[in-house]
């Protein structure tokens, strides 16, 4: 244990915070100035640090390049009109981090180590905190195996690192999609709920196929019948159906989605009504036969709210009704983005101040 937090600190001499445009920020491109770097040896977190951002050296034996003994976290800050910097729900990252970590055998981060590395490397970086209107600092916290040793079992030595980068208001075109029948992201039983790197990895090749194709992603169905709705690409997906908010209730096979559980908080705070259950491709493509389905939209944190405007089944492409002024994903992503940045109040404490 770290019992005091003192986290060395080496501070860039060369800040390249100049090639920043704050008015054209492209995603995922131009990392902050410093990074956190924590290391487990010896059954415990030691030598926890503020390091200039860079390469990294590993042992190309280690078992994240091998067999995919790696996890990560997405989440963001946001600046207010004030300049204060505040995180959005990242306790709750920290426990999906863990809960991650114990499905890939990767040792436990303690809330102290994960809350002070982040809120620190934050502050050294408060200048890279973006405040145009939609911006804010995207947080990518991972954890890798750095054993040099190549035999298939958990390592013993691991690497928590957490870096970040400014992004810009996503505009997210209406998406083409189009459910898969065919390969699947995630299998009851797996490791879908995770966030660990394989999952992404393996999602790759069919997503290729389908933007072949025209779309934009897919819609992943369940592994044993490919009828009932999962995910859409790396976001949850959310239907309206007949003013009724209806998602896949969460499995081993679906991430539990932070943006997707304060969607559903915001749709209770409503009175709406919120039914987390089994999904068909038959039944949204009934109700949007029959002009049932009002609103089609994947949830997560790089775009908050990606609305669907087509979405292909067996062949034929299916065109949704343009969502009009009053739409709930338009009214939640408002709120949400309200709640962000201090215009709203947090009535469910999902704001912590840095
Ligand atoms: C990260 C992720 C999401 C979205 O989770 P958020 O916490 O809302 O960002 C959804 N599905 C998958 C597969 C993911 O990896």
């Amino acid at each position: 244990m770290l019992d005091t937090l003192t986290i060395r600190t080496q501070r860039t001499s060369a800040s390249r915070l100049q090639q920043l445009d704050p008015e054209h920020i492209e995603f995922g491109k131009i990392f902050s100035d410093h990074m956190f770097v924590v290391d487990y040896r010896d059954g415990e977190w030691q030598d926890a640090q503020l390091l200039p951002y860079g390469d990294i050296s590993v042992s190309p034996a280690n078992s994240a390049l091998h067999y995919g003994q790696a996890i990560f976290e997405g989440m963001k800050a946001y600046k207010n009109a004030e300049g204060e910097i505040t995180l959005f729900r990242p306790y709750d990252n920290l426990h999906r981090l863990n809960a991650s970590a114990e499905r890939m055998c990767m040792p436990q981060v303690p809330e102290e180590l994960f809350m002070q590395g982040l809120t620190q490397l934050i502050r050294l970086d408060a200048d890279w905190v973006p405040n145009t209107p939609g911006s804010a600092l995207y947080i990518r916290p991972l954890m890798f195996a750095t054993d040099g040793f190549i035999g298939v079992r958990p390592s013993n030595e691991y690497r928590l690192l957490i870096f970040t980068c400014p992004v810009g208001l996503y505009y997210s075109k209406p998406l083409r999609v189009r459910f898969e029948e065919k390969y699947v992201r995630s299998v009851e039983g797996g490791a879908g709920y995770a966030k660990n790197a394989g999952n992404y990895g393996a999602a790759m090749y069919p997503t290729k196929l389908a933007q072949q194709e025209g779309y934009n992603q897919l819609i992943w169905t369940d592994a044993s019948e490919h009828r009932y709705v999962e995910e859409s690409g790396t976001m949850n997906a959310i239907f309206i159906i007949d003013g009724r908010l209806v998602t896949p209730a969460l499995s081993s096979s679906i991430l539990d989605g932070i943006t997707r559980r304060s969607v559903l908080q915001l749709a209770r705070d409503w009175g709406m009504s919120v039914e987390e259950r089994k999904v068909s491709a038959v039944e949204v493509m009934q109700a949007l036969a029959e002009g049932r389905l009002q609103e089609a939209f994947g949830v997560g944190t790089a775009a908050t709210i990606a609305p669907i405007s087509v979405i292909g089944y067996q062949g034929q492409d299916h065109e949704l009704p343009q969502p009009g002024e009053d739409a709930f994903s338009l009214r939640v992503s408002a709120a949400l983005h309200a709640i962000r940045t201090g215009q709203a109040p947090d009535t469910h404490n999902w704001m912590i101040a840095v």
